[in-house]
């Protein structure tokens, strides 16, 4: 198919329907038809392939989404793109516009009704970056059946999800990621290539969903919990930062056993755990606790 170049296009959309862009919407339209393709290429997609897209925008990625997956739904919150958006998708019925917002939105019903058929499942999206968080742990938490999920994140973020222990862009939020997913940088993407122009660099970033988490957990609650307080406080020791947050009614010396059962240094620091430990952790808290 013959695409117009993607500045014009969107210039163009923008001018026809008389638009103008909402910061607070973390509305950044991408230009560049490059980057379109790596976004596109790295979901691997097919006709057998259903795609969940978050804020579609005035199509863009949309567009190529049509082209190569079986299915398109997008959900886009800003109610004055969605007019636009079904008129621009009227003549292709594989593609279904949602007005609402991603972290409400029934993705499992969503699913259900439109992606039946669909062999794969994935998310694709130029996330709006003030709530790139809690959509991802609502991806991934909620456990939908996706094979991946790639998504245009602020670079920052992209380099946390990835992220090794003992590095300083570790993260509860890495963690997170990992125990479901492999995560991967696909491209870096400068921040010339949208309008109007975001104030930092972004990345395209690929998670695959594993079959199984990556360690075994019997109480997920609990070892979120556990991964979030270890990083509350980075400059403390584990057993400060624990007893200070989530253990502050249970006796010092009680939490140092627990970490010495799991063979963790209570003096180390949480942002140096790899999966394994923060399980090993929670294995032996949870037993104690219960
Ligand atoms: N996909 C388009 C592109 O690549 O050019 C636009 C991406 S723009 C970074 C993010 C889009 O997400 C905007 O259209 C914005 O209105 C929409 N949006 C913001 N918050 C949302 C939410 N909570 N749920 C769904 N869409 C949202």
């Amino acid at each position: 198919m013959n695409h117009k170049p993607i500045s014009a296009r969107t210039r163009e959309l923008l001018n026809a329907y008389g638009l103008k862009l909402k910061k607070s919407l973390g509305q950044n339209f991408l230009t560049d038809s490059h980057v379109l393709s790596k976004i596109i290429r790295a979901a691997e997609l097919n006709k057998d392939s259903g795609v969940i897209e978050i804020g579609p925008g005035i199509g863009a990625l949309t567009e190529r989404l049509a082209e190569q997956a079986g299915k398109v739904v997008a959900v886009e919150l800003d109610q004055r793109l969605v007019p636009v958006l079904k008129e621009l998708f009227q003549h292709q019925p594989h593609v279904e516009i949602i007005h609402g917002d991603a972290l409400e939105v029934d993705l499992g019903a969503v699913i259900q009704e439109h992606m039946r058929d669909m062999k794969t499942l994935h998310v694709v999206a130029n996330l709006p970056y003030y709530v790139t968080s809690p959509i991802l742990i609502r991806l991934l938490t909620e456990r939908y059946p996706l094979t991946n999920i790639v998504i245009m994140i602020q670079k920052e973020v992209a380099d946390r999800l990835a992220a090794k222990p003992g590095t300083k862009d570790y993260s509860s939020l890495s963690v997170l990621v990992q125990y479901f997913a492999e995560a991967e940088e696909v491209a870096k993407v400068p921040s010339h290539v949208f309008v109007p122009r975001p104030q930092v660099d972004s990345a395209v970033a690929r998670l695959t969903l594993r079959e199984r988490p990556a360690v075994e957990v019997k109480n997920e609650e609990l070892f979120f919990k556990i991964v979030r307080a270890s990083f509350a406080q980075r400059r403390k020791t584990l057993l400060n930062t624990l007893h200070a947050t989530l253990f502050a009614r249970v006796d010092k010396h009680q939490v140092e056993a627990w970490l010495n059962e799991a063979g963790i240094d209570p003096k180390r620091r949480g942002e140096t755990l790899n999966l394994e430990e923060f399980a090993t952790l929670v294995e032996v808290i949870d037993q104690k606790l219960t």
